[in-house]
């Protein structure tokens, strides 16, 4: 009867590792409790993921892969650039987008075929609102961000403080929020608006959340409670809490498979590891597109070779690719055995997960920043653009597991400037976290307890799990109600 009929979920991301990995979790979460998942994406990133579904196939897993064209070259792009990170200059940003837009119509012809129950895409996609809407199926939007970044920058808009603020070492406080947050000018998140263009964008992708059927959101209630509420009650949002989603990678496998292929092998770095004393590493990552000059490059290198503690360092390639990634003379050699430096693609949750790792130098990338937490790691917070800065403000002043390295300008993806922090001041944050100190132990004490937390949320009962539960069970209401 229509009772038991399998709900149909379709799975739209953006096409940036940042956005792919947790919407694809998601989807295999969704399939593991009975839906029927199907992930929309292009050419060249089905073929990335055709590893993946193969093995959730086997699994048993209802989850497949709808692939539509990506007219690349007809917005200007080069051919195969089907990517976020195979964006090379700031002019190819806005064709980007615009071959974005163009699979509006191959979207709505999914749609009009399969007639999906729901639609779960990605905030970058704000017309997919009104094209479910013409078929009368519910849209959930994915930030892939936390309730925290929503409620800060909505009330930064708010509040306008900005306004008053002219120079940079000016802070100003942004209201109304459960805790007191400070931010300053070259914190705030319409840095990146350079020009009219992607403000614009911003307020279509706010006018379409609105008009959505909800939000989902990769955190847990427990880690950001007040948050929580702060959105759903003052901003007057729907929203369901289903996170860490990394936690659903439960092997080894699994964990060491999540976007790109790793440019290590598995088992090599776990052994690396597992020579190493219990929470001694620090893992060293900045996401998947932010990349540092060679300046910088060689800033971090002596910071790390100077604080004497073990390290994983995941550089990412020269842009071009063409030349090999500058690090001091000698610097590998010297750190055989202390550190390794993964060129490119970490596996990086199975490292995040591995009992000798004690702290995590990140980007504040909300992936990355709930993973460490989900991995019960302390971080140094080095944010580079985008809501970053907001996450690193959650770390240090709100959970206080962190340390900000003391960035405190956006930085372009792209065309990265020369240096943000010196290496003094990065042997200091890594001396600092990784050592025995009444604050670190602190730190070390309040992430642990929330990484227990985190497990607990996704666990057959926990906060997360229920959320889940509530939201497959008003989707299918919904469904009977719309045969
Ligand atoms: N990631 C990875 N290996 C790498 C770099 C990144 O597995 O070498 C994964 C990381 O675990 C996270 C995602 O890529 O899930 C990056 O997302 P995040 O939001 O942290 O940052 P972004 O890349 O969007 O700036």
């Amino acid at each position: 009867g229509s009772e038991s009929r399998q709900l149909h979920v379709f799975f739209f991301p953006f096409m940036a590792q940042g956005h792919m990995i947790p919407l694809m979790d998601i989807a295999r979460l969704f399939a593991a409790r009975g839906t029927k998942s199907t992930i929309i994406t292009t050419p060249l990133n089905a073929l990335h993921i055709a590893e993946n579904l193969d093995r959730d196939k086997k699994s048993g897993l209802d989850i497949g892969v709808q692939v539509i064209p990506f007219s690349a070259v007809e917005a200007g792009l080069p051919e195969g650039c089907e990517s976020a990170d195979s964006i090379m200059t700031e002019d190819m940003v806005g064709n980007f987008f615009k071959a974005v837009g163009m699979l509006q119509q191959p979207f709505e012809q999914l749609l009009e075929e399969y007639r999906p129950d729901c639609v779960v895409t990605d905030m970058f996609l704000p017309w997919t609102t009104e094209a479910a809407r013409k078929y009368g199926i519910p849209r959930l939007v994915f930030h892939g961000t936390s309730y925290f970044s929503q409620c800060l920058t909505e009330n930064i808009k708010r509040y306008a403080p900005q306004k008053k603020v002219t120079s940079d070492s000016e802070v100003f406080v942004v209201s109304g929020l459960p805790d007191q947050i400070e931010m300053t000018k070259s914190q705030l998140p319409s840095q990146g608006d350079s020009d009219n263009t992607f403000a614009k964008f911003k307020e279509e992708i706010q006018e379409t959340e609105v008009k959505s059927f909800g939000v989902l959101v990769n955190s847990f209630y427990e880690l950001e409670s007040s948050y929580a509420e702060y959105y759903t009650k003052e901003m007057g949002r729907r929203a369901w809490h289903i996170g860490p989603v990394s936690r659903y990678n439960s092997s080894n496998i699994d964990k060491a498979q999540r976007g790109k292929k790793s440019s290590i092998n598995e088992h090599q770095c776990l052994s690396w590891l597992d020579s190493k004393e219990p929470n001694s590493v620090l893992y060293v990552s900045f996401g998947s597109i932010s990349r540092f000059g060679a300046a910088q490059l060689i800033e971090i290198a002596m910071g790390l070779e100077a604080s004497e503690v073990p390290f994983i360092w995941v550089v990412r390639m020269d842009k071009n690719k063409e030349k090999d990634i500058f690090l001091p003379e000698g610097f590998e050699e010297r750190m055989a055995g202390k550190g390794l430096i993964i060129k490119d693609w970490a596996p990086q949750v199975l490292i995040l997960d591995h009992p000798a790792v004690g702290g995590f130098m990140t980007h504040c990338g909300w992936n990355s920043t709930l993973e460490g937490i989900s991995a019960g790691v302390p971080l140094i917070t080095w944010p580079v653009f985008a809501e970053q800065f907001n996450n690193e403000k959650l770390v240090t002043l709100v959970l206080k597991i962190g340390i900000s390295a003391g960035n405190k300008v956006w930085n372009s993806w792209i065309e990265p400037r020369d240096v943000s922090v010196r290496k003094e001041k990065i042997k200091e944050v890594v001396v600092q976290l990784m050592g025995n100190g009444e604050d670190a132990e602190h730190m070390r004490r309040r992430a642990r307890e929330l990484g227990e937390m985190a497990k607990k949320a996704v666990e057959i009962g926990g906060s997360s799990y229920n959320d889940l539960t509530a939201l497959i069970e008003e989707l299918r209401v919904n469904s009977h109600q719309s045969i």
